[in-house]
């Protein structure tokens, strides 16, 4: 994200724009309706790119730019071009002592005062909508955000397999998936405590997040159960990925307090199949997840290898793990 050296902090919680509106010219009478047709806008609306093109929109009538850009820790960053020219004018937006983001305008021409001022007075339009829909962002975000171990959870799951599906089926894309499941795990909470399994849920997202893709993503699908969703990847690619995590967990140190507790996990991958419903591929993922454990956990089952293509792959990982 790119951060500015110098930017001016407007507080709107203690904004004193207005004061200056007298002495300012009939361009910045003009800018009235503006104000008053921004607000409306953007009272129609809680998407923040929503609101950041409205607001680019109506400021763009006022003032010329060649560059608007936005930033905010939380949700990233808006840029309208590529160009970027020599004056630019760079606000921090400040509400109740809450970060809003950062807005700047850049161009070749210097910026007048009254422009600085009709801008102001344009942002401070801008920050409670942009505040509301910066709340709705964090409630949507913690919606689909398991609590425990900060993955996905079980609603992300659903509606990034949905998205990934229809992906995968328009643009002939294979998808796969694996099916995660601690082993024994209940031992490891009777042994040691519920704070120690709690603790161990948190290490595992860690570890299989840093051994998985930037691209793959992870969900806690249920209690002690992950899912790994795996976009553009074979069954062949699964297979892999599958027993560098298994792997990955077997090699962690996996701690509470001052105590190592060992852990391995089992794994059951299968790949989507173009005529088949999600709950489908669950169930196949989940069937070799079950064959895993049968077979003697801390293993890789594929759903699409058969049963004795999966053995004669096991035993070789036993061998050499
Ligand atoms: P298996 O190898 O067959 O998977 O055995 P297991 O003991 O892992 O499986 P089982 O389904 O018998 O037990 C799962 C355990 O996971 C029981 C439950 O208490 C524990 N568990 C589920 N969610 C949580 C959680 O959020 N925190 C902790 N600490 N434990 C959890
Ligand atoms: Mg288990
Ligand atoms: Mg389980």
């Amino acid at each position: 994200m790119t951060t500015y050296k110098k930017a001016d902090t407007i507080d709107f919680t203690k904004a004193r724009l207005v004061s200056t509106y007298n002495e300012l010219t009939q361009h910045l009478k003009d800018s009235d309706d503006i104000i008053s047709r921004l607000t409306r806008r953007l009272q129609t609306t809680l998407d923040i790119k929503h609101i950041i093109n409205m607001f680019v929109e109506e400021v763009g009538k006022l003032i010329s730019f060649d560059q608007f850009e936005y930033n905010c820790e939380t949700v990233g960053s808006y840029i309208t071009s590529e160009k970027r020219a020599a004056h630019s004018c760079n606000y921090k937006l400040k509400l109740q002592n809450e970060n809003l983001g950062e807005v700047s305008l850049t161009r070749s021409k210097k910026f007048k005062e009254e422009e600085l001022a009709i801008l102001e007075r344009l942002m401070s339009t801008l920050v409670y909508p942009l505040k509301n829909a910066l709340m709705y962002k964090h409630a949507l975000d913690a919606a689909l955000q398991d609590s425990l171990t900060s993955c996905g959870n079980k609603r992300a799951l659903d509606i990034a397999l949905t998205r990934e599906a229809e992906l995968s089926r328009r643009h002939n894309h294979p998808l796969s998936i694996i099916t995660v499941d601690i082993d024994h795990f209940k031992n490891i909470n009777d042994q040691h405590g519920h704070a120690a399994g709690d603790g161990i849920l948190k290490q595992l997202v860690e570890c299989m997040i840093n051994s998985a893709r930037k691209s793959d993503l992870c969900f806690r699908s249920g209690g002690e159960e992950f899912i790994v969703l795996l976009n553009k990847t074979t069954e062949v690619g699964a297979r892999i990925i599958a027993e560098r995590l298994r792997q990955s967990v077997n090699k962690t140190r996996f701690v509470h307090g001052d105590k190592i507790i060992p852990l391995t996990i089992s794994l059951g991958t299968a790949t989507f199949k173009n005529n088949e419903d999600l709950d489908s591929l669950l169930e196949r993922s989940d069937k070799a997840l079950y064959e895993a454990k049968n077979s003697g956990r801390n293993r890789v089952v594929s759903a699409e290898l058969s049963g004795s293509l999966n053995r004669i792959s096991d035993n070789k990982d036993q061998q050499s793990a």
